[in-house]
């Protein structure tokens, strides 16, 4: 059975234990490198038993990847895919903190928020009042 590149839209084939071809997994930031190999565990890939932690960093890495390399989608679409896999990481992460195996996302630097445009482009609507 053949085995692709999870970044999102990626046809690449990998080894099976490869979460990402190369240039996907050179564009992940290291501390969630590190912490796919801190939670991977050997054989996972061959029994399809990989643990919640491991699938919240995961995701979690998918969609910060959209955020990156938007592989050709627009900036817009790339960026409601990006929440919608952030959201099945914080799933995954809370069943993991649920069944008592801790946070997973606990040794990683909280994700810089990017400002929401909407926001910035109507900013100061709640100052609140004129001078
Ligand atoms: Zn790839």
């Amino acid at each position: 059975m053949s085995h692709r590149c999870h970044a999102h839209g990626c046809r690449v084939e990998v080894a099976p234990r490869m979460l990402f071809c190369k240039p996907h997994w050179f564009s992940t930031r290291r501390a969630l490198q590190e912490a796919i190999w801190r939670e991977y565990r050997p054989g996972q890939e061959r029994d399809k038993n990989a643990s919640e932690r491991y699938l919240a960093v995961q995701q979690l890495c998918v969609s910060e990847l959209l955020h990156k390399r938007t592989c050709g989608l627009p900036s817009s679409t790339a960026s409601m895919l990006a929440a919608e896999y952030a959201e099945r990481a914080e799933k995954h992460r809370e069943r993991a903190i649920a069944d008592g195996a801790g946070d997973p996302f606990e040794s990683l630097e909280r994700r810089p928020k990017k400002p929401e445009p909407q926001l910035s482009l109507f900013g100061g609507s709640c100052s609140g009042g004129k001078p």
